[in-house]
């Protein structure tokens, strides 16, 4: 069951996620995270990096949707100046949000990767719905209190992977 919750990658930060790497693995779409994937939880705009960021996906044609679990008002400010399209509310880990996000880019699943700061929504979520999962560092420790309690619960996941030899992306560092 455990397997479920060991993204495929796992990167310091989306900034190391280039086209150039995506199109390697036939990566055409995009599906990520918000808070403490993009900007900090707590931050309410895109950064200057993040827009350039996009710049680049949407320059190399590679699709990106947003889907957070957050509220409509927080994932719209964010999201809309990007021209982006977007889910909030998307009750992840259930498949429901990814899978319409995959329809409404019209890329097979294999063409997309989803990316995400945590194991028990993006990247079990992401896993159970049938796509290529990468996880990345949270930009910042402190968190909302839903996401306080799911962090407990994925360092013991964590912990015991590491002592089961799974968690091999360390070694990278
Ligand atoms: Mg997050």
């Amino acid at each position: 069951m455990f397997k479920k919750f060991l993204p495929n990658e796992h990167v310091k930060s989306i900034f190391e996620i280039t086209p150039e790497k995506l199109k390697e693995k036939g990566i055409k779409g995009i599906i990520t995270d918000l808070d403490n994937t993009l900007v900090a939880w707590d931050v309410r705009d895109a950064t200057p990096e993040i827009i350039q960021w996009f710049k680049l996906m949407e320059d190399s044609d590679i699709k990106v949707t947003i889907i957070s679990n957050n509220k409509e008002e927080r994932v719209k400010i964010f999201s809309q100046p990007l021209n982006t399209p977007f889910v909030y509310s998307a009750r992840k880990p259930l498949a429901l949000a990814f899978n319409k996000a995959a329809k409404d880019m019209k890329l097979a699943k294999n063409e997309i990767v989803v990316i995400g700061d945590q194991l028990l929504t993006d990247v079990l979520g992401g896993n159970r719905a049938g796509f290529y999962t990468m996880l990345v560092v949270p930009i910042v420790e402190t968190d909302g209190k839903i996401t306080q309690v799911n962090r407990y619960v994925e360092r013991r996941i964590l912990n015991w992977m590491r002592k089961k030899g799974m968690v091999t992306w360390e070694e990278q560092k």
